[in-house]
């Protein structure tokens, strides 16, 4: 049975991108040798990153003065890099979510944290609008996607001081505008390639701010000035990045992925909102084109376990909601197919049609 796959992450990428990657495994372009017993300082090698730094420059319209960073660590590193190399005093946060509030508490070991407004009051089901940005801080952090809540915020704001982004699940969803950020990053694993790469898009003078002295491996300058190749990094993830990148530059680039998945999350909300039973958990303005989170109405709560186990059935992996919202998500990233998406309504309207 065919299966679709809506896992959060580490999820669904380009069908090509996992072929071509399992063929630099068995032999890197004819050379006799794996892509992983290849020194990371070989031409080879060099070639690899240098190209996807500039596909990534080219597919997201990068302007000059950024760099393009492939590190280790994760998302979750960054959370602490961010404070590390720019809060001198305090910084500002928008609490969105987990993910937020985790790249919170790193910040407060660092400085004055002011949280300038959150959505915990409604269970993150909203992105808050009206709120001032103070002018003293050092950066104001957003995480753009909320992967477990569902929301987004799909509009490039304009921020007094630097804006850092956390865009671990929408990278290279939509068109962005880089100049607007400071720092922009994300873990691969969601929507570029597999887990163990966290990719950086830095303007480098924003750096050396700081009085703290710095530990090589945690700033940014040493990674900037090596290129990424400071250490080993992790070597088979970036390739497959690259892959991904190929494989987004072939469909015409980040524009016409943001149609394809504007066309995706369409008709899945069109499903949810016309549905007797289900009912989407995030406020319209704020839904997430990435994760499309819905429950039952509170008159069929009593059948989610039953739908799980009927899309189960029908090859559906990774739809049960996140612990602290319930229900359902289906992550719907750059690589998912539009028929998953219409497999998965489907499967629902099959569900309706039957328990209603
Ligand atoms: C998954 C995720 C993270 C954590 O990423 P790691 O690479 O596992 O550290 C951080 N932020 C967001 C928005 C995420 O979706």
């Amino acid at each position: 049975m065919k299966k679709h796959n809506f896992n959060a992450g580490p999820s669904i990428l380009p069908r090509i991108a996992i072929e071509n990657s399992a063929k630099a495994i068995l032999d890197l372009n004819g050379s006799g040798l794996s892509l992983l017993e290849i020194s990371h300082r070989s031409k080879d090698f060099q070639a690899i990153i240098d190209e996807a730094v500039a596909l990534f420059k080219e597919l997201l319209k990068i302007p000059e003065n950024y760099h393009v960073l492939f590190l280790g660590g994760g998302a979750s590193l960054q959370f602490c890099m961010v404070p590390y190399n720019l809060l001198k005093t305090k910084a500002a946060y928008l609490e969105t979510g987990v993910w937020a509030q985790k790249a919170i508490k790193e910040a407060k070991f660092f400085g004055q944290v002011e949280v300038v407004a959150s959505s915990s009051d409604k269970n993150f089901t909203y992105v808050p609008k009206n709120y001032s940005i103070p002018a003293d801080a050092d950066y104001f952090h957003i995480t753009t996607n909320n992967t477990i809540f569902g929301s987004e915020l799909r509009t490039d704001i304009d921020s007094p001081v630097p804006l850092v982004a956390d865009m671990s699940s929408d990278i290279l969803s939509r068109p962005v505008d880089v100049s607007k950020y400071s720092i922009i990053y994300g873990g691969a694993q969601k929507n570029i390639g597999p887990a163990g790469v966290t990719v950086v898009i830095i303007r480098e003078d924003i750096l050396g701010k700081v009085d703290r002295p710095i530990p090589t491996m945690l700033n940014y300058k040493t990674h900037i000035k090596e290129g990424s190749l400071f250490n080993t990094p992790p070597c088979f993830a970036i390739y497959t990045c690259l892959e991904t990148l190929r494989w987004i530059k072939s469909l015409g680039g980040v524009a016409k992925v943001e149609e394809m998945n504007r066309k995706k999350a369409q008709l899945l909300y069109n499903t949810i909102d016309n549905s007797k039973i289900f009912v989407g958990t995030v406020e319209k303005e704020s839904r997430s084109m990435m994760n499309i989170c819905f429950v039952m109405k509170e008159q069929y709560k009593d059948k989610e376990d039953a739908f799980m186990e009927f899309a189960k059935g029908k090859g559906m992996i990774g739809i049960k909601g996140h612990r602290s919202v319930g229900g359902f998500r289906a992550s719907c990233y750059n690589a998912l197919p539009i028929e998953s998406v219409q497999a998965l309504i489907d499967c629902m309207n099959e569900f309706e049609k039957a328990n209603v």
